[in-house]
């Protein structure tokens, strides 16, 4: 029949082949370690120098990064994205920041500049004055 005999040799996978990305050589390529990120490191004994073949890719993503920033525009803080995304809020701040100046190099503004917001009218209710010392306060207790 036309059936496909099955091969007792399992598909060969490709083999990590250290090679130095210094001397180009793949020859005499010890292992040296790890980083501490865990990624392999090597040594060339030809040129007697050490390097990571496959460096871990440092930082978040792309599509995290946009959400982010995308987020915001939204309207909610740093803070609360950094939350929803868990990442630090720094990160958050500057990639809003990177995302601003990617805009303006674009010929874009992201935001009004300062003052050109007109005043807008801001309506309180229960407005909570203390005059004087308030009873039972953070220092209650320790007169
Ligand atoms: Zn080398």
């Amino acid at each position: 029949m036309d059936e496909q005999p099955v091969s007792p040799v399992s598909p060969v996978v490709p083999r990590f082949v250290a090679r130095c990305p210094h001397c180009d050589s793949d020859k005499r390529q010890t292992k040296a370690g790890r980083t501490k990120y865990h990624s392999l490191r090597f040594h060339c004994t030809a040129c007697d120098k050490d390097y990571t073949p496959q460096p871990k890719q440092q930082g978040y993503d792309a599509p995290t990064r946009k959400q982010a920033v995308a987020l915001v525009l939204e309207g909610l803080s740093l803070r609360a994205v950094a939350r929803i995304l868990s990442v630090n809020p720094q990160s958050v701040a500057n990639w809003l920041a990177a995302h601003q100046v990617a805009l303006q190099d674009k010929g874009e503004t992201a935001l009004p500049p300062a003052g050109a917001v007109a005043a807008q009218t801001v309506e309180l209710d229960e407005v909570q004055v203390f005059v004087g010392a308030r009873k039972g306060g953070k220092n209650a207790g320790f007169t």
